[in-house]
Parts: structure tokens; C-alpha cells; sequence
């Protein structure tokens, strides 16, 4: 007996230096203590008006078949964009080459010296999403006013993306009239309908520079943001670049059966409402795969080193904590989002009448693949899972596999990251992934570095604000942002 409690306790022992051991040897987190300083020749004032002015240009995305009066009051801002640009940025209308793209998408090309060397592309999207009818009356400032008020540039597109796509231009203006020319050619991209799939933008520009046989260096796009108070023990802000993004699968289920009175139904799982509602269940019991791989872990891992105790103790021992982060994480959706492939059931339909069995019923299941998956998994899954014949699985255009991961220990990477240290203080950098879609896939055959990152700091309420009511970004924050488009066209041309 007490040999035994002798060898347990040496166990624990044993466990608890290991734990500790590695608690305490994580390297030292990596961030720049000074203050950042906005470059000279950047004006954050003028940056705000150039933001408040393209704020006020309602360059809405409709869905095709929307009312044709919208659809020309949109052409009519985008028009007025495109003068916004030839009269605020001269530098950049002179000295850039604005290639053949499908109108109102921009694609303009800055001349490296050395045209041997892979361009880099930074992206930005100039359509905004429509304000929610009924909404506008709880907005601080209209929503497409532009205000400038309490620090801040108030309206839709603030944050996502007209905000980001100022700041690269205000970079690029200013280096331009400092007589600074990149080592390789950059390309801008403003697609203009990112916010209904990208296919008449992005897509198209990604085809046309795929079709001159364009391999890019780079390509910098909207994703995470910097990021406060959100990650356990740790104090400073998180810079979070996403390296990869998920698959997307909408699928239709879909079931018949005899109809009929209700009055003498068959067994409920033999009415197609009922089967239905079976195969639902199956797929709610049955989740994709969790863990912490790929860029999910190597966000964790990033943060560890500067995490406080007993959070860096739980981190940096995941081989033993494992289950219990995971469990804590995926009790969040964003959570469970970054570690697993999430299925939500977003549509339904069957039925006419209470007292009449539905002779069909279909149900619309959207699917995000984590990049561990691919389609051909997640439709064996879904068959696996629902293990009945009678219900009919289709598959809806638009399906695709996950993005590649971009190497975050490639030299691309860590310059960027760099980027990230030198203008922002106190800021971590974290790899994680993109659970939402950007057109920054239709790249992906140009690229293996694909960096899916706003150069703008978030605060959690903020983030609601996104697609939302009161979006606004800091003048601090828009002219933080130029300076880092304006290091990083310094850092990243070489
Ligand atoms: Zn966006």
C-alpha cells in the first residue's frame, strides 16, 4: 500500500515538473514595447476627409434582381468613387497603370523597379452592404454621412472595407510624392462586389492576371484585425492574420413521402417532415472532427509566451489541458468555428395546410470546411451521418474546399508579421484561420502567401459594428492604418 502511494505520488511529481518545465521555458513574446509613430508625410486628418468623402458614395452591393432604381443609384456612386479617386489621390492616378478590369472593379499597377521580381497585391473592397431598413434611426450619425465626430469617421463601409482601401491609398500617394518607387511591381485591387461573392471583381481580375501568367509575391486583404481583451491572460493587443480560410457547402436535403389526411398518419419518421427532421438530429449529434491544428494551434501557440499564470501553465500544456480548452473554446461559436468544419441549418420548407401531411419537405444546410477537411470527407460525412436512402442530399453551386494554408514559417510571413510589430506597440502577431469567405481565394493559384489582415484596432464591441448599426473607425486607428501599408510597401517590395 504504501509502495503504491509512494509511486503515485512520484507520478504526480513527475507531471507536475513537466508542466511546469514548460510553462516556464516558452520564448519570450515577441512584440515592440515604444510607442509607434506615424510616418512622416502621413496626415490623419486627410485621411478622414478622404474616408468621410467615399463613405458618403452609397456604392451598395445589391443581390441580382434587386430594384433597377437601386441598381442605377449604385452605378451612379461608383461613378462618382472613380472621380473621388482621380480627384484626391493625382499621384497615384498619375503614376500607376490602371489595367483593362471590368468596370467598377479598380486594378491598378504600380511599376517596380525590377519587373523581373513577383508583384504583391493589396486588396480592399469599395461595395459596403445596404443599412438594415428600419435601422438608420439608431445610428449616432446617418449611416452614409461620413461624419467626423468624437474621433471617429462615422458610416457603412468604415470598417469593411473603405477604410482599409484609404489607408492603401494614402500610403501610396504619399510615397509616391516622398519620389519612392517599390523594388517589384504592386498591384491594388478594389473589387466591387466582394459582399455578394466577388464573381463580376475579384474573380475576374484574379483570371485576367492568371491569364498574362502574373505569380504574385503576396497578397495582402481584410480578415482579422488587431484585437484587445479578447484572449485570456494576455494584456497586450493581438494583431490576427489569417492564413487560410474555410470551404463553404450549402446543401439541400430533401425528402418525399405520401401525403394525405393527418388524421391517420403513418409512423412520424415515415412522413417526410418527420424523416426529415430525423436526419437533422443526426447531423446535430454527429459534429465534424475538433482540435487544435493547423492555424488555430499556431494561434494559441503565439500567444502562450505572453500569457499570464496560471493561463501560459494551461497553454503551453495542451497535451494535458487539451480537452479542457477545447471544450471551453467550442462553447463559443467563434470558438467551435476555429477548430472544427460548422454545420448550421439555415433554411426549411414543407407542408401547406396543418391537417395535410407534406408530400416533401427540404431542408438548406450551410457547411464551412476547416482546411483538415475537404468536400469529398464532409459529403461522406453527411451521408455516413444521415444513413437513410430516402433523403436526398444535392450539393448547391459555390461549393469549395478550404484554402491552402500560407507557410508561417516562410520569410513572407515573418517580414509581414514584422510589419505588423513595427506599427503597432504593445501587439502580438497570431496566425489564425478565416472562418468567413474574402475574395482573396480567387488569388489563391497566384500565391502561396495569402494574408488575410485590417490593419485596424478592435475593440470587442466594435466588431459588431461590422454589417451593422454605428460602424465607425478612429481617426487614430484609419492613420495607424496608412502607416502600416506605407512600412509595409517600404518592407515588402524588396
Ligand atoms: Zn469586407
Amino acid at each position: 500500500m504504501k509502495r503504491l502511494l509512494l509511486v503515485l505520488l512520484s507520478a504526480v511529481l513527475i507531471l507536475l515538473v513537466v508542466v511546469l518545465a514548460r510553462t516556464f521555458a516558452q520564448p519570450a513574446a515577441e512584440f515592440n514595447a515604444n510607442p509607434v509613430a506615424l510616418p512622416d508625410g502621413l496626415d490623419a486628418q486627410r485621411a478622414a476627409q478622404s474616408l468621410s468623402a467615399a463613405i458618403r458614395l452609397q456604392t451598395i452591393s445589391h443581390q441580382v434582381g434587386a430594384p433597377a432604381a437601386q441598381q442605377a443609384a449604385s452605378d451612379k456612386a461608383f461613378r462618382e468613387l472613380e472621380a473621388w479617386l482621380q480627384e484626391r489621390y493625382p499621384q497615384v492616378v498619375a503614376t500607376t497603370v490602371r489595367e483593362q478590369v471590368r468596370a467598377p472593379s479598380i486594378l491598378l499597377r504600380w511599376p517596380g523597379k525590377d519587373r523581373q521580381l513577383p508583384p504583391g497585391l493589396l486588396m480592399a473592397h469599395s461595395d459596403v452592404v445596404p443599412v438594415t431598413p428600419g435601422t438608420e434611426k439608431d445610428w449616432s450619425y446617418p449611416p452614409f454621412s461620413g461624419e467626423i465626430a468624437e474621433g471617429f469617421i462615422w458610416g457603412r463601409g468604415a470598417i469593411d472595407s473603405k477604410g482599409s482601401m484609404v489607408a492603401m491609398l494614402e500610403a501610396v500617394e504619399t510615397l509616391i510624392s516622398q519620389g519612392f518607387q517599390p523594388q517589384r511591381d504592386v498591384f491594388l485591387a478594389f473589387g466591387h462586389d466582394e459582399e455578394i461573392g466577388g464573381l463580376q471583381g475579384n474573380k475576374r481580375i484574379a483570371a485576367y492576371l492568371q491569364k498574362q501568367g502574373t505569380r504574385l509575391a503576396w497578397v495582402s486583404d481584410e480578415g482579422g484585425f488587431v484585437v484587445r481583451g479578447q484572449i485570456p491572460g494576455v494584456k497586450q493587443d493581438v494583431a490576427v492574420v489569417g492564413v487560410a480560410e474555410k470551404g463553404y457547402l450549402s446543401l439541400i436535403l430533401q425528402t418525399s413521402a405520401a401525403g394525405g389526411h393527418s388524421s391517420q398518419p403513418p409512423a412520424f419518421n415515415e412522413t417526410a417532415v418527420g424523416r426529415l427532421s430525423r436526419a437533422l438530429q443526426r447531423l446535430s449529434e454527429t459534429p465534424f472532427k475538433r482540435d487544435f491544428d493547423g492555424p488555430t494551434g499556431a494561434l494559441l501557440e503565439s500567444v502562450t509566451p505572453a500569457q499570464s499564470f496560471p493561463y501560459r501553465m494551461i497553454f503551453a500544456n495542451l497535451w494535458l489541458f487539451g480537452p479542457l480548452v477545447a471544450d471551453q473554446l467550442a462553447a463559443t461559436p467563434t470558438g467551435a468555428a476555429q477548430m472544427q468544419t460548422s454545420i448550421a441549418p439555415t433554411m426549411l420548407r414543407a407542408g401547406v395546410k396543418d391537417n395535410v401531411l407534406a408530400p416533401s419537405a427540404r431542408a438548406t444546410v450551410n457547411i464551412r470546411i476547416h482546411p483538415r477537411d475537404n468536400l469529398d470527407q464532409v459529403m461522406a460525412h453527411v451521408r455516413n451521418t444521415i444513413n437513410d436512402d430516402q433523403v436526398q442530399i444535392k450539393m448547391l453551386p459555390a461549393a469549395r474546399n478550404p484554402s491552402a494554408v500560407s507557410d508561417i514559417n516562410g520569410e513572407t510571413y515573418k517580414r509581414f508579421a514584422g510589419i505588423i510589430r513595427q506599427s503597432f506597440s504593445n501587439t502580438l502577431v497570431s496566425p489564425n484561420l478565416t472562418v468567413g469567405a474574402t475574395d482573396a481565394r480567387y488569388y489563391e493559384p497566384l500565391t502561396q502567401n495569402v494574408f488575410r489582415f485590417s490593419p485596424l484596432l478592435m475593440e470587442k464591441e466594435d466588431l459588431g459594428r461590422m454589417h451593422a448599426t454605428n460602424e465607425r473607425v478612429s481617426v487614430e486607428n484609419l492613420a495607424n492604418a496608412s502607416g502600416f501599408y506605407y512600412r509595409l510597401l517600404q518592407n515588402l517590395t524588396e
